[in-house]
């Protein structure tokens, strides 16, 4: 059996999901396509080489018979309004990060969902389908190094283009905030936000670095280095301090050198291939728990807690106070 997908959004993301979908992976294959650019949307369905019906609207795309799934990778203001249509069509919805670009508007999609009474909603969260933090996770949970007392994190980019006022939170940072809790099993309790000395280095009047300082329900403290003008590459970093030990998220494998008088290693530069792996391991899961009437990926709740999450830093950074961060108990139909 063949999924058959809509793509809403042919943008950077939207067609590299076009082409895994129809080339990389198994069990999908993308039927209908559409952006707010007609001709984008076209361009992405010739380049492609794909037999997809370019459809005017959003709606219709997901309202048409022949669209099984929808995939949602338009800008992220229009995510709530997709994801909501799709519930009411009860068609399963993969929804690039964020889910809504507000906690309420997260929360209208978690209710609408319980309402509709099947799990139809997955988050783009692909951190979680990394090899490396799936073996920090089997780490952490053989108990190897103890129960996790630290967590040591970096997220460096080494430019961000088009970035401003809170977007290395709302838009980056929501990843750290995803993978951690989903890592430690555990929900947050409070943000607090610290500014360095800005690099030069960042576009005129924006703030980098920042240093954010999570707790968890059980204590344990987070901090992470988000420096997304570093320049010298991108690298995510994870170290959890354990009562025994400590454990690394790897490096990603590249060639060691000894050349030149030196030694060295390459680093990445850009986000796709570091995860390029993960996104594949992501949507081929999600074909084919689709495929099986299940869901099993981050849920609408994850995307919900992320964006709680999201919103006490932003509010932490703005006001330079510890902001508690409160969650309400999970729902039933999201319990394990
Ligand atoms: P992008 O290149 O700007 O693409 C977004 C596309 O959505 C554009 O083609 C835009 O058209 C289209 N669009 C805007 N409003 C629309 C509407 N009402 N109906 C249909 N299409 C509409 O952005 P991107 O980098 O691909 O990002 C898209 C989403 O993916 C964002 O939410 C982003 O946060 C997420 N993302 C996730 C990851 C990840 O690591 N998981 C990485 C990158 C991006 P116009 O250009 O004509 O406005």
């Amino acid at each position: 059996m063949t999924l058959r997908v809509g793509v809403v959004g042919t943008g950077a993301i939207g067609k590299t999901h076009i082409h895994r979908l129809s080339y990389t992976l198994s069990g999908a294959e993308v039927v209908a396509v559409n952006d707010a650019d007609e001709a984008q949307a076209q361009m992405a369905v010739d380049s492609e080489q794909i037999d997809a019906k370019v459809y005017k609207t959003g709606q219709e795309l997901i309202n048409a018979t022949d669209v099984d799934a929808i995939l949602v990778a338009s800008w992220g203001p229009t995510h709530e309004e997709f994801v909501l249509a799709s519930i009411a069509a009860g068609k399963p919805v993969f929804c690039e990060k964020p889910l809504a670009t507000t906690a309420e508007g997260c929360r209208r999609i978690v209710d609408a969902e319980i309402a509709h009474g099947k799990k139809l909603v997955q988050v783009g969260f692909m951190r979680r389908y990394d090899q490396g933090y799936r073996a920090l996770k089997q780490t952490i949970k053989q108990d190897t190094i103890g129960a996790p007392l630290m967590l040591h994190c970096a997220h460096r980019n080494p430019a961000a283009p088009g970035f401003s006022g809170d977007m290395a939170i709302t838009d980056s940072i929501v990843h750290e905030l995803d993978v951690l809790r989903w890592l430690l099993d555990e929900d947050y309790v409070s943000a607090q936000v610290i500014l360095p000395k800005s690099t030069r280095l960042a576009d005129q009047g924006l703030q980098d670095p920042h240093i954010i300082l999570l707790a968890t329900t059980q204590g344990i403290r987070i901090d992470i280095e988000s420096f997304v003008n570093c320049k010298y590459g991108y690298d995510i970093q994870c170290q959890v301090v354990g009562e025994t030990g400590t454990a690394n998220l790897p490096e990603p494998a590249s060639v060691t050198l000894r050349s030149e008088a030196k030694f060295s290693r390459g680093i990445l530069t850009d986000w796709k291939d570091r995860f390029v792996d993960a996104f594949n391991t992501e949507f081929q899961e999600w074909i084919d728990s689709t495929l099986n009437g299940e869901m099993h990926g981050p849920s609408a709740w994850d995307g919900y807690v992320v964006a709680v999450s999201s919103d006490a830093c932003v509010q932490a950074k703005r006001e330079g106070r510890i902001v508690p961060i409160e969650i309400p108990e999970r729902p039933p139909f999201y319990r394990p």
